[in-house]
């Protein structure tokens, strides 16, 4: 069975009708990029950055970061590699001042809210971000976007760094990477349409989508049983946000633990998603699932599980006999 998952490195995930779709990989890591590539990866879909700013008691300065990032890039050889800017806050890492113990820290100021209220701090990453970019194709990905508001803020201060950067002759790519956002907020997908104007992608977070949708916390043991990213609430959400992305013609991915998870595979493909990105393990039983899957037969399951509201013949649905 070993040997028939990594004969299948080097050969495409494509369905038995022919939709080819791209399996990438998310990395918190640079050490874990040999990984990656040995999986037969085809780019990264989620770069989480934190480790970063872990165990250090100052921000680190933009060089620092650029040495770090244009290393992943130029490890990936082409690939395209998706750079999350900082997520502190909630169930990352404990900065001071995103969120203390007197308030609800997955609810608190973390990720582009803090990026927003630290421009500073944002800034020096973009820039490490764009000067990576001159190595490799490079697409920002900005977390737990609740409003347009946020993604245009972020896009002012992309382009204000970018034309800083090249009015003092730093070396960046000729046009501005892709920046798209995390749908992993309720309220996101709800605004699906709407963001989709201002955003050039989306990568659902279907972790934090699922706990904020059945307000069930992800790192409580005590409500571990509840969260389920098959409810149908969550579901529902996945479905207006990929409707929305296709309307607009932007690229939808799923980069939660969701799409790492091949009994899953047909009910995203049914969606219309034709991107998942996962831990570099999950992707030759991605593979090998998708390559004996066909797309119309994905469609006619999704919309049987769209049909239903009951929970657990929605899982009976996708799991079937292997629950
Ligand atoms: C998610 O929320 O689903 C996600 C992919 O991001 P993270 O797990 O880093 O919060
Ligand atoms: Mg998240």
């Amino acid at each position: 069975q070993r040997r028939a998952l990594s004969r299948l490195k080097d050969l495409p995930a494509v369905t038995t009708d022919g939709l080819r779709v791209a399996l990438m990989a998310n990395i918190e890591l640079p050490s874990e990029i040999d990984a990656v590539l040995a999986a037969g990866a085809e780019g990264i879909g989620l770069f989480r950055t934190e480790f970063l700013y872990m165990n250090r008691h100052e921000w680190p300065n933009e060089d620092e970061q650029y040495a770090i990032l244009r290393d992943v890039v130029c490890r990936m050889q082409g690939r395209p590699v998706t750079i999350r800017t900082l997520d502190a806050g909630g169930d990352k890492l404990d900065i001071p001042g995103t969120g203390g113990p007197a308030t609800n820290p997955a609810l608190g100021l973390r990720a582009v809210r803090f990026q927003l209220a630290r421009p500073d701090v944002m800034e020096a990453q973009l820039a490490a971000i764009l000067r990576a970019a001159a190595h490799g194709p490079v697409r920002i990905l900005v977390p737990m976007i609740s409003s347009v508001d946020e993604i245009t803020q972020v896009r002012t201060a992309l382009e204000k760094v970018y034309r800083r950067l090249k009015r003092n002759k730093v070396e960046v790519p000729a046009k501005l990477p892709p920046l798209g956002i995390m749908i992993e907020i309720p309220g996101a997908a709800l605004s699906a349409d709407a963001l989709a104007c201002e955003a050039d992608f989306f990568a659902i977070g279907t972790n934090d989508l699922t706990q904020y949708t059945l307000a069930i916390d992800r790192g409580d043991e005590a409500v571990a049983h509840l969260f389920n990213p098959q409810h149908p609430a969550v579901l529902r959400l996945i479905h207006f946000t990929t409707g929305a992305a296709m309307r607009a013609r932007i690229p939808v991915s799923v980069c939660g633990e969701m799409a790492g998870d091949p009994r899953v595979s047909a009910l995203l493909i049914g969606f219309g998603i034709d991107q998942l990105s996962m831990s570099a393990a999950s992707i030759p039983r991605v593979k090998q699932r998708i390559r004996r899957l066909a797309q119309s037969e994905a469609q006619s399951h999704t919309r049987q599980v769209m049909s239903e509201h009951d929970p657990h013949q929605i899982e009976k649905l996708i799991f079937g006999q292997s629950l």
